[in-house]
């Protein structure tokens, strides 16, 4: 429970009316995209600026009171549900371009601006921001920072990480610090620009992010190729690098998938294949056209059922869209949907895919598979229901295992939706005691009261996850 003078100074600091402490304002933001995970927060506020944000935050220490930064909410590992209560911050009034320099290629930002508002800020100057999350049309850029979040485009052009110069950031003591610049070369002291990317919401709060964008590709082309054989579509992805082509996106669908997303978008998909690969590559016309044909070639080599190229940038634009609603197609099927990203090198996604049917065969559970291919990303998804206590157990069991055998092929927990709550117990499958222990030293020395969204990241209890509602 809040006292009274808490509220009484959250209300000078923002005004009354950037402040809600009602039923109805608290059950919105008690949960987020990710099922299974609710908690209710004790205040909801919304800084107009970085001041109000530093002083909300030292308010915040004084009082001990949990800070849980949130933007949109589409994260998918829990990492804005309030397990422990608190203030929910929220960014709305915070959503500004501050600046385009077409001379440094950059953009200045505040972090609650829509990911795709600003890429197509950028795209009207004819410059490009690549990170593209399939969440981007609601997605805010504070978020993907916080998550480091990848995109269909990653593959070639990295991550949200690949793209940050800059940040202004507000620490759990109230201190405002600025990282990084305009640089190209910057190595002075520690890189805190690259330690908060990725950081979830648990070292400092992030209020300005300075980005680096690149001239817009020339042309650009995009195909499907068909394939009756999973494991023959997962091998030409591997071949298709091996042979040192780094296309822009290089996703995979399943059948399950393919069929909901047909239901769902009805864009003519071919529903009666096992898996398509969307491959798209740009850059100067002759070198799109010989990796288009080379790729072409060694899918087909691979017993690929059929290529086929899109004839226009509608019919290209169809068939992106199609890959980003894979999500919310699938989660119109069943109540519950548990989605996953479980990452391998490239060189091993065939096993991979071979490894999560068998799984699934294993434990009786409906999961279906889409995903950044190119990048080793796969995307294994259950469709369940929360309900169902036996079933659920089961499907527990089965990520549990899909984690561990991602790990033994070399790979990830998690590639791009971060830890959060959802992840936290399998954390020490990936880094061991001292990868974890490491990780604390950095949180309690920025955080020593563990007020910046506590309970992420780091697990009460390892092996077990834990379904919270408070
Ligand atoms: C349909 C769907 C598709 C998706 N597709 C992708 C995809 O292709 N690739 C991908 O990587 N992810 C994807 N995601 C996951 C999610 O969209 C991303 O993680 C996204 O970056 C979250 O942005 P958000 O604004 O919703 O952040 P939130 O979910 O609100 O927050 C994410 C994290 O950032 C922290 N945070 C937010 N703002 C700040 C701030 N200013 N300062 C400090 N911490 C902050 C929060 O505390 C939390 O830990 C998808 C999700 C959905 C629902």
């Amino acid at each position: 429970m809040l006292s009274q003078t808490f509220k009484e100074r959250l209300h000078q600091i923002v005004g009354k009316e950037n402040v809600d402490d009602s039923k109805a304002g608290r059950l919105v933001y008690s949960y987020d995209a990710t099922p299974q995970f609710q908690s209710m927060p004790d205040i909801i506020a919304s800084p107009r600026n970085t001041k109000e944000v530093s002083d909300i935050v030292k308010l915040c220490s004084e009082f001990k009171v949990p800070i849980v930064p949130r933007g949109s909410g589409t994260n998918l590992c829990a990492g804005t549900c309030p397990t422990e209560g608190g203030l929910v911050l929220l960014f709305k009034h915070m959503n500004q371009i501050l600046e385009i320099d077409e001379e440094n290629l950059t953009i200045t930002v505040q972090p609650g601006i829509i990911t795709l508002d600003m890429i197509h800020a950028v795209e009207e100057k004819g410059l490009f921001y690549p990170p593209d999350p399939s969440s981007m049309k609601i997605s805010t850029i504070g978020g993907n920072i916080n998550e480091n979040s990848g995109g269909l485009r990653g593959l070639k052009y990295g991550v949200t990480r690949d793209y940050v110069l800059a940040l202004e950031i507000v620490l759990p003591n109230g201190d405002i610090i600025r990282t990084g610049g305009k640089l190209a070369k910057d190595v002075a002291g520690y890189d805190l620009t690259r330690l908060f990317v990725g950081s979830e919401g648990t070292l400092g709060i992030i209020t300005e992010a300075t980005l680096k964008l690149i001239p817009m590709p020339e042309t650009k082309k995009t195909m499907l190729a068909l394939f009756q054989d999973l494991e023959a579509a997962a091998r030409s992805v591997s071949k298709i690098i091996a042979n040192k082509i780094i296309p822009t996106t290089l996703e995979f669908l399943d059948q399950p998938t393919l069929i909901a997303v047909e239901e769902f978008a009805k864009i003519g998909l071919p529903t009666n294949v096992k898996a398509v690969l969307l491959i798209e590559q740009d850059g100067s016309p002759g070198v799109v056209n010989r990796d288009m044909d080379k790729m072409a070639a060694i899918c087909l080599e691979e017993n690929a059922e059929a290529v086929q190229v899109a004839n226009s940038e509608e019919e290209a634009d169809a068939l992106r869209t199609a890959r980003r609603v894979a999500l919310s197609a699938l989660a119109r099927l069943k109540p519950t949907t548990i989605l996953e990203d479980a990452t391998v090198p490239r060189s091993e996604i065939a096993k991979m895919v071979r490894a999560i049917n068998e799984i699934a065969e294993k434990y009786h559970v409906n999961i279906s598979t889409f995903g950044h291919a190119g990048d080793g990303n796969l995307h294994p998804t259950c469709l369940t229901d929360v309900r169902n206590k036996e079933e659920i157990e089961r499907v527990e069991q089965a990520f549990a295992e899909i984690f561990e055998k991602a790990i033994e092929l070399g790979g990830t927990i998690t590639g791009e939706h971060g830890v959060g709550v959802m992840k936290a117990p399998y954390l020490e499958w990936k880094l061991g005691k001292e990868g974890i222990a490491a990780m604390k030293a950095i949180k309690t020395s920025f955080d020593p009261l563990n007020i910046m969204n506590p309970g992420k990241v780091f697990a009460k209890d390892s092996r077990k996850r834990v379904v919270v509602t408070r």
